[in-house]
């Protein structure tokens, strides 16, 4: 159907053009086979050069003993060279239809030619040959950033992925291990029981001591998961957005180390406005800025990208990673600001106070 539907745009010049002269026979044959070589153009990829060359003999033909204006159909073997593979060989067809436009006028001027050769054409016949030039480099740029967007997607993707198998790897680990070797304790407290308490009670001792030290080590595998350093948030950052292919300024002007609530805290919201960026902004660069101001610590994302589809003001219409970002930071009283604007991009604006240890350890509980 789709086939068919591509001469749609063929039926405006077919009424305006070629109707109101009643032209029959010749030069409906000669459009018949310009929209023959235009369909086929399209569906054969194999043969497209030659159709190419059918649709200019056509119109080339047609202009020459209907109306030379009828060059101006050559828009449509012109969109025919942009589905060509290669810059050659479009400028190979551009080429030729430069060439046969004008030989065609300038052969048929006087003769065959109704009208005499007027050099207004020339300004068409040129901006023609141009046109399959402008739709590739469409086509190509269209290419790039879909291409870009998958990689963007990937890197999120591989990100995430890595940090699940870390997970699963430090889980297996440290619980594998310790549960099986529970599991064949109490086997053994099982069987030895009625025969050898004393030595049952010895092995069930080991199972507690067992499961009180797997307990410990889940605690200390949760702290470390949960410990984020915010210089090496800043230096993961520069790393990702490297191969993202996206220029990043990161200025970390603050003394953190001193507070890990708020640096666990900004740390995640830093990690979330990375991905954002790559995941949604479509930006070649972004600044992320840390510093720090009498009361409050105040961390800047900033992209130059597309802008937010949606109302920035409006949070409750996001995604849990704002909402998360929003909620971490009630935890620290911290408040989170969106500016966004399709001309210059988003501006993720994060200010939190600065709180002595001992409040925080009781926000936390
Ligand atoms: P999740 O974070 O849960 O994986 P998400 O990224 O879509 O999903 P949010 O982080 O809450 O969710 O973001 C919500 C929406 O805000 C996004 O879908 C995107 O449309 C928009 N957005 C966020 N950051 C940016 C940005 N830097 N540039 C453009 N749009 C953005
Ligand atoms: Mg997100």
């Amino acid at each position: 159907m789709r086939k068919w539907l591509m001469l749609a745009p063929l039926l405006l010049p077919f009424f305006y053009l070629l109707w109101p002269k009643r032209l029959i026979g010749f030069e409906l044959i000669l459009f018949l086979i310009f929209a023959a070589g235009y369909r086929q153009s399209y569906v054969d990829a194999k043969r497209r050069e030659m159709y190419i060359i059918v649709q200019i003999i056509a119109i080339s033909i047609m202009a020459a003993v209907a109306n030379p204006w009828l060059v101006g159909l050559g828009l449509h073997p012109a969109i025919s060279m942009s589905w060509l593979s290669s810059y050659r060989r479009i400028s190979g067809m551009a080429g030729f239809m430069l060439a046969s436009f004008c030989g065609t006028l300038f052969l048929f001027d006087g003769g065959l030619l109704s009208v005499a050769w007027r050099h207004e054409w020339l300004p068409l016949i040129l901006a023609l040959a141009a046109v399959p030039y402008i739709l590739k480099l469409y086509q190509m740029s269209c290419e790039v950033k879909s291409k870009l967007r998958d990689a963007n997607d990937e890197i999120a993707r591989l990100i995430k992925n890595e940090e699940r198998q870390r997970i699963a790897r430090d889980l297996h680990d440290t619980l594998g291990h310790q549960l099986s070797l529970i599991t064949l304790k109490s086997e053994l407290v099982e069987r030895l029981i009625a025969g050898h308490p004393n030595q049952a009670l010895e092995e069930a001792r080991d199972v507690q001591q067992i499961s009180r030290s797997t307990l410990l080590q889940v605690r200390e595998l949760i702290s470390d998961m949960q410990s984020i350093d915010i210089g090496e948030e800043f230096r993961q950052a520069e790393e990702i957005f490297q191969s993202a292919g996206i220029a990043f300024e990161g200025v970390n002007r603050s003394s953190l180390a001193a507070v890990p609530i708020i640096q666990n805290i900004l740390g995640m919201c830093l990690r979330e406005c990375v991905t954002n960026v790559i995941k949604h902004s479509g930006a070649d660069r972004c600044k992320a800025t840390l510093c720090e101001e009498p009361g409050q610590y105040m961390l800047h994302v900033q992209d130059n990208g597309t802008g937010m589809a949606r109302d920035s003001s409006r949070l409750e219409q996001f995604g849990n990673g704002l909402l998360g970002m929003k909620e971490r930071l009630l935890l620290i009283e911290g408040k989170l600001e969106l500016v966004s604007d399709q001309a210059w991009g988003t501006r993720v604006s994060i200010t939190v106070p600065k709180i002595a240890k001992p409040n925080i350890a009781e926000v936390v509980g």
